[in-house]
């Protein structure tokens, strides 16, 4: 039999309802295999067992007491949760030396769904510092490394939860997306990650960093999967503002429904500003494959253009910087987390409190992104960078209206290239910012989109790294079932979790590196 760590939610669910295993099983299964392979991933921030075990029999109870399997389906399930969510009794760090020491005063609202559907809690996951990054190289902690090959990132700023399913670390993590975090590391993970509809799933007790930009979602093994934790997360909640009311489908049922037919006579739009310069060309040649299956199976693909996309990094980096540097005015020394305390500071200076504890607690990303926010929101500069940026959204959100006005669904690449080599971008915070440069627009539009696993690179040579290609499919606001329909019968069609695995068989850790790879070779290939 599979070990258990490899199975999917859906699957362990089922064995779970048969009761031919119990989740101390699959939780056991999972500390095992955390204890073996994480030394080497460094997906978790914090890992705490005992408790995973107490949850774990507690479900098992509840399994129990239930007949006919009549119970959530996350009971019984390990997972991920990615250290940006309070959770109360752990510590919440947002890989930030400021927050090193933070103790959750309560639950987030997706932490409290989650234990009412009695789901086993592993650990909380590495990140990119408050989320700021694309490569979670930006932990004040540690570095995650990708479980394709671990001389390169897992993307970011989702990073340890995405490494952490790939590796068969948890069955499922939850992530936080502002421009790109759960779609960017799902696609260089080769697993499947979804941001919902902006104002669906709760930000209550989910550490800010830009409020009208971030949205919490799953990262998971399969699409079901995905489905699967969206549901059991979504919904309105009074203590979050932006929170929208609206009519949660039963996601997993209309999935496992979902059938080759539903894929005929959809319009799926492909943006040829998606198909640009700085595009791999083993990432291109996967997702034209993927257009040409999309034919096969009887949709209609139409190149569409969304005019405006050139300008949403720019767009995205000042309004996303701006509300960060509110958002964290918060950590000044006294109310929060770290406070840097000075012998010499004999006289008391506040002022000096303040500045030490910020300049010694953050890290250098999050230390740019005040200053550029602070920059674009102080007096005289607000209109030409904050208001001419909200413009520019305003035409982002429009270029998607017309778009799917002419299309049912919009398709493309996640990332412009497969998982990059850990250093490789940190010199030159530009180059970093450009890998999300589709998935930004989405996040200033408030559209979900997730990013599905369809190939691999370097298929037809020995020597070149075979990483995994992400898809990334966009759908109407609220769309959220009819994208995941489409997601499982590509998913279905491509079969990548059949075919491709990571490499972290028992010789790779002999080996005790993972595999390397050419640098020149890889920027070679380049479009
Ligand atoms: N990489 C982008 C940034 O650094 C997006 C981060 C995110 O989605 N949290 O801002």
């Amino acid at each position: 039999m599979q070990p258990l760590y490899e199975l999917t939610i859906h699957e362990l669910n089922g064995l779970l309802k048969k009761k031919e295993i119990k989740s101390v099983d699959i939780t056991k299964s999972y500390i095992d295999r955390i204890k073996k392979i994480d030394p080497v991933i460094n997906s978790y921030l914090s890992i705490d067992p005992e408790r995973a075990m107490d949850d774990a029999k507690m479900a098992d109870t509840v399994i129990e007491k239930t007949s006919d399997g009549d119970f959530p389906e996350l009971t019984g399930i390990p997972l991920s949760i990615k250290d940006i969510y309070l959770m109360k009794d752990t510590k919440t760090t947002c890989a930030s030396k400021i927050l090193e020491n933070f103790n959750s005063p309560y639950d987030s609202t997706v932490i409290k769904k989650l234990k009412e559907n009695n789901f086993v809690f592993l650990g909380k996951t590495n990140m990119d510092e408050f989320a700021m990054g694309s490569s979670t190289e930006n932990s004040a902690f540690k570095i995650t490394k990708n479980p394709w090959d671990t001389s390169r990132v897992p993307g970011g700023s989702s990073g340890g939860s995405a490494a952490g399913v790939s590796a068969g670390l948890c069955a499922g993590s939850f992530g936080t997306d502002t421009g790109g975090s759960i779609r960017q590391p799902a696609s260089l993970c080769g697993v499947v990650g979804l941001k919902p509809t902006y104002g669906i799933i709760s930000r209550y007790g989910i550490i800010a960093f830009s409020s009208s930009l971030d949205q919490a979602g799953p990262i998971a093994k399969d699409v079901l999967d995905c489905a699967i934790l969206l549901k059991s997360v979504a919904g309105y909640d009074k203590n979050d503002h932006t929170s929208r009311k609206f009519e949660i489908k039963d996601y997993p049922e209309l999935v496992r429904k979902a059938g080759k037919s539903i894929i005929k006579g959809l319009k799926i739009g492909f943006p040829v500003e998606f198909f640009s310069e700085g595009l791999e060309k083993d990432v291109y040649k996967k997702i034209m494959d993927v257009k040409e299956l999309f034919k096969d199976l009887g949709a209609q693909t139409i190149d569409i253009s969304l005019p405006d996309t050139s300008y949403s990094i720019a767009a995205y980096y000042v309004i996303a910087t701006s509300e960060a540097s509110s958002n964290l005015e918060r950590y000044d020394g006294i109310r929060y987390g770290y406070r840097f305390i000075d012998d010499k500071n004999k006289t008391g200076d506040l002022n000096e409190l303040f500045v030490n504890s910020r300049t010694k607690g953050f890290g250098k990303e999050v230390k740019r992104r005040i200053m550029l926010g602070t920059f674009a929101l102080s007096a005289g500069y607000y209109d030409a960078y904050y208001k001419k940026a909200s413009l520019v959204r305003k035409l982002i959100i429009k270029n998607y209206k017309d778009a799917f006005n002419k299309v049912d669904m919009i398709a493309g690449p996640t990332s412009p290239t497969a998982a990059f080599l850990i250093g490789e971008k940190m010199i030159d915070p530009l180059s970093m910012y450009l890998s999300d440069i589709y998935t930004i627009s989405i996040n200033l539009a408030y559209l979900p989109a997730m990013s599905i696993p369809v190939g691999i690179t370097g298929e037809n040579s020995s020597s070149a790294s075979k990483l995994p290609v992400g898809m990334q499919i966009i759908a109407p606001w609220l769309a959220e079932d009819k994208m995941l329909c489409v997601a499982k019968v590509i998913e279905d069609t491509v079969g990548f979790a059949e075919k491709y695995k990571p490499p972290l068989h028992e010789s790779f850790f002999d080996e005790g590196k993972g595999r390397t790879a050419d640098m020149a070779d890889r920027s070679a290939n380049i479009k």
